[in-house]
């Protein structure tokens, strides 16, 4: 029986649209049945800084659509590589063959990337990304003989997704509960930040005590450890904490000391976002091992990609197959997503676009600076181009109460527990970034505590 289904353009109405997605679609990191009473917005086009939907009710996306959007929607440039690269190639298997624009992307990677990082491996989301460094970090202790380096070590609070193996690193109770019997028993160490989601950074003496416990686990347990994977400077679903690079600074030197990988998982911090082109940049450290994804396409396409150290990628080479890293996903190293993440980077090149950022987040800063002093508001503070704030509340519903009333101020806001961020596309302008700041100051003065 043929199922009539309405062509693209025939939706003029969001109930439309929104009746046939509940009816089909299963959405992402959703308990379903909220959207018995949560309206699912619907996007019908979106462009620059702002989304709109079938009604011409127009938001702020203040949050780049999961933190992948650089560059505004709808770039025209992205958008002519990606037409230019699918009409000339829009696909071939990356073993046995290759590309320009693969090429071309490992090699301007490899020349931004802090330190020796000389090697890029490619999948096509940062979960893939992470399960390959894991995977990779083991296999290189056992390609030189120590296979009992078989455990991770993370920190507390930390992310780095939502496949078994990515889980077994992550912090976040409520993405990893529910599967904790399916995970690998890692170890985890203290934040280093004794105010957690509180204040700027918590300082360098914070960072050095949790260097201390770090130590003191490679001490006992370091014969047994492959790697210790971190999110530079901030975690980002753990609620935008951010800490001291003193920690990455000490935990680089215990690593090298204990033979363990450092993996810098850069996914949400790389390209920009904390000021400098990658975090790790403002420890003056470079991992083993540098996870990406996210913001690589500026938000058009998903690529991720982990860089190796020659060092790594050594241990690899050899007359045995089974000594290489034989892992593969069938769209490794797509062309139209690397021509897009190509493009990227002329962008960023063309607009000196982290200098750039740096007046912008300046002036920004005096925008969103009367929220301090909203009910509730705490430990207002800024890296880069993330704000972030917690708001004390008594309401226990507060983030999905916040994300409806941000919209109805036209702001795309997604709070993560108690916490409010924004972290819009670059080529967001003072009159929308004010309007993230209006949104953010209405929440507070409807939940905040007085
Ligand atoms: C988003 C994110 C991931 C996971 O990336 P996906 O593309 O969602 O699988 C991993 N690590 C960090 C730090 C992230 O922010």
């Amino acid at each position: 029986m043929a199922i009539p289904v309405p062509e693209p353009h025939a939706v003029t109405r969001n109930a439309d649209l929104v009746a046939r997605s509940l009816a089909a679609v299963w959405h992402p990191c959703t308990q379903m049945k909220v959207h018995e009473r949560l309206p699912l917005v619907p996007i019908a086009r979106a462009s620059g800084a702002w989304l709109e939907d079938f009604e011409g009710h127009r938001f702020v996306d203040g949050v780049s659509s999961w933190w992948v959007n650089l560059f505004g929607h709808g770039h025209p440039r992205i958008a002519a590589a990606i037409a230019e690269q699918a009409a000339a190639l829009e696909h071939a298997m990356l073993a046995g063959f290759t590309h320009e624009p693969v090429v071309a992307l490992s090699e301007r990677l490899s020349a931004i990337a802090p330190g020796n990082l000389g090697h890029a491996f490619y999948a096509s989301d940062g979960a893939s990304a992470t399960e390959i460094a894991l995977k990779m970090a083991f296999h290189h202790g056992a390609n030189r003989g120590k296979a009992g380096k078989d455990r991770f070590v993370a920190l507390e609070g930390g992310y780095h997704g939502e496949t078994v193996g990515a889980l077994s690193v992550t912090d976040v109770a409520i993405f990893r509960d529910a599967y904790a019997p399916l995970l690998r028993r890692n170890f985890r160490v203290p934040f280093p930040s004794s105010h957690a989601a509180s204040r700027a950074t918590g300082g360098a003496e914070c960072a050095r005590e949790a260097a201390g416990m770090l130590a003191r686990l490679f001490e006992s347990e370091g014969e047994s450890i492959a790697a210790l994977i971190v999110e530079p400077l901030v975690q980002g679903a753990g609620g935008m904490r951010m800490y001291d690079p003193e920690y990455l600074r000490l935990a680089r030197a215990l690593c090298d000391r204990h033979e363990i990988l450092l993996i810098a998982d850069e996914i949400m911090t790389g390209f920009g976002r904390t000021g400098t082109m990658f975090a790790c940049e403002q420890a003056g450290i470079a991992p083993d091992l540098l996870c990406l994804s996210k913001g690589i396409t500026g938000g058009f396409l998903p690529l991720s990609c982990v860089l190796s150290t020659d060092e790594v990628y050594a241990s690899f080479w050899d007359d045995d197959t089974a000594r290489g890293f034989l892992h593969s996903h069938s769209y490794t190293g797509n062309p139209i997503a690397c021509r897009a993440a190509l493009a990227v980077l002329d962008l960023f090149e063309e607009g000196d676009v982290i200098r750039a950022n740096r007046g912008k987040a300046a002036r920004f800063d005096l925008i969103a600076a009367p929220l301090a002093d909203q009910p509730g508001v705490r430990n207002l503070r800024r890296l880069g181009m993330i704000w972030a704030f917690e708001v004390e509340t008594d309401e226990p519903r507060f983030a999905r109460l916040a994300f409806e009333s941000a919209l109805a101020d036209g702001a795309l806001l997604r709070p993560i527990g108690n916490t409010v961020y924004f972290m819009p596309p670059y080529v967001i302008d003072d009159e929308d970034f004010a309007t993230l700041v209006k949104a953010g100051i209405g929440i507070a003065q409807r939940w905040g505590r007085r």
